[in-house]
């Protein structure tokens, strides 16, 4: 294999089968995993990766994915917290932040961003791109350019990702059932029609695996049944076929989506797109929120993903999701930061147990292998990286170490290190973060971007007033 060869000493790994083991010596050469040994103590590290050998104090991971994002939103978090208000008026001040977006500031404000998402050991990430052209909807002289610079974004602070390019055509369901017109800052988001957005997609100009560099690849997304008119998916599912790639959509984020969408078509949001050929093993249904009838059945069966999102679901008022019949139903379970209210994957996945004990009264509907499935492999394979997400020899060398040295995380054993860091542990307590063999954040500071928060800040303070 090409490459430099790495080697790191984890004092614990979580490694698929075995669980948590102990002295775990991981190799890797041209950016994939090559062995991968327990057991061993650092006095029986072979000679010849003595000298390159890193020890991993803590807790170490696959790197963790983040399968639902949507980077700027980050520039609301903590300016719409006070007040009264809906989804529906937060999404009034989401779009004052789209209308003041350009390229460069796009860049800026997702680099920064994603540099965040590095420091919580996020190596792959879903965005779901949505602010495509210029104010009116006048479109750039690249079309692609808004999603381009979410590419570059990515790619600056050193992180994997894929482009979730999503159509939106319409302004939502009016009362007589026809799609509503965009307006506003909507007109940044809007293609034609499908066959538009397909066009538009195809240039973005993926191989024929869907890359778009070493650490990029394209997916496709419809935004939701309220934007994008039935008779209009098929391109974009006609699109993810022929590249083999994810497929994501908002369903049923909204109790009021459900009711315009059953106004609308006599079906529910589930139906709709299974109906339309959306769902399958290559889909992931985004929220799966207030779902009703054989909407269940219809997800599970068709094997799709349901991403859940529940910080942002519990920070807009949405409501909680069936997680526990979605995945008893068939659906691997994905985790998102979605509106950026906070970025941290263990907050998501345990929120996904503590929802469930909230909505039923009972303790244990999730392991904590469970939920580090869903932030590690299922979520990585979501988003079209079927080899990341594991540490086994042939995966992707993507790690993340957890130190266990913190107030939250003290006293954790090998036995119980896995559950202290999916029910306790927090982003801040990610120490080291390795993405295709090449370490980007060491002893908690990200190696590409040296100062995370003025980043953050400079990107920020320009999109919001006050
Ligand atoms: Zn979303």
């Amino acid at each position: 294999m090409n490459g430099p060869v790495r080697a790191w000493l984890a004092e614990l790994a979580w490694l698929p089968g075995l669980g948590v083991r102990a002295d775990v010596l991981i190799e890797a050469a041209g950016g994939r995993f090559t062995a991968v040994s327990p057991g061993v103590p650092a006095g029986d590290i072979p000679d010849d990766l003595r000298a390159v050998v890193t020890r991993l104090p803590g807790l170490t991971l696959p790197g963790l994915a983040n399968a639902h994002s949507h980077a700027f939103h980050r520039a609301l978090r903590g300016a719409t917290e006070v007040g009264p208000g809906t989804f529906w008026t937060w999404r009034e001040r989401m779009y004052q932040v789209a209308a003041a977006l350009d390229p460069d500031s796009y860049l800026a404000l997702a680099r920064a961003v994603y540099a965040e998402m590095a420091l919580a050991g996020i190596t792959c990430v879903g965005e779901f791109h949505y602010l495509h052209h210029g104010p009116g909807g006048a479109p750039y002289a690249d079309p692609n350019e808004m999603g381009r610079a979410v590419v570059a974004a990515a790619a600056q602070a050193g992180i994997r990702i894929t482009l979730l390019d999503t159509c939106y055509l319409s302004g939502g369901l009016g009362p007589d059932g026809r799609p509503q017109p965009l307006s506003g800052a909507q007109l940044r988001f809007g293609d034609r029609d499908g066959e538009a957005w397909a066009a538009r997609a195809e240039g973005l100009g993926a191989d024929e695996h869907g890359l778009l560099g070493p650490l990029a690849r394209a997916g496709a997304a419809i935004h939701s049944v309220r934007a994008v008119p039935e008779d209009q998916m098929h391109p974009v599912v006609a699109w993810a076929h022929r590249y083999g790639a994810p497929l994501h959509a908002h369903l049923s984020e909204q109790r009021a989506e459900n009711e315009a969408c059953l106004a609308a078509y006599r079906r529910t949001p589930a139906e709709v797109m299974y109906d339309t050929g959306v769902l399958g093993p290559r889909a992931t249904a985004v929220h799966a929120t207030h779902l009703a009838g054989r909407d269940v059945e219809l997800l599970g069966g068709s094997r799709c993903y349901a991403c859940l999102c529940p910080t942002t679901e519990a920070d807009l008022a949405d409501g909680i999701g069936p997680a526990r019949e979605l995945a008893a139903a068939g659906c691997a379970l994905t985790l998102g930061s979605d509106s950026q209210a906070v970025i941290d994957l263990f907050e998501e996945a345990r929120r996904v147990e503590l929802g469930e004990r909230l909505a039923t009264g009972q303790r244990g509907h999730f392991r904590a292998g469970a939920l580090a499935r869903a932030a590690t492999t299922d979520g990585h394979a979501s988003l079209g990286w079927p080899d990341a997400g594991e540490i086994a020899a042939g995966a992707i060398a993507d790690l993340v170490t957890v130190g266990l040295d913190s107030p939250r995380l003290a006293g954790a054993t090998p036995a119980t290190a896995l559950a202290s860091v999916v029910f306790a542990a927090s982003a801040a307590d990610v120490r080291h973060v390795v993405v295709g063999g090449e370490d980007l954040v060491r002893d908690g500071r990200h190696l590409l971007i040296d100062d995370v928060p003025g980043a953050l800040a400079a990107a920020i303070r320009p999109l919001v007033p006050g």
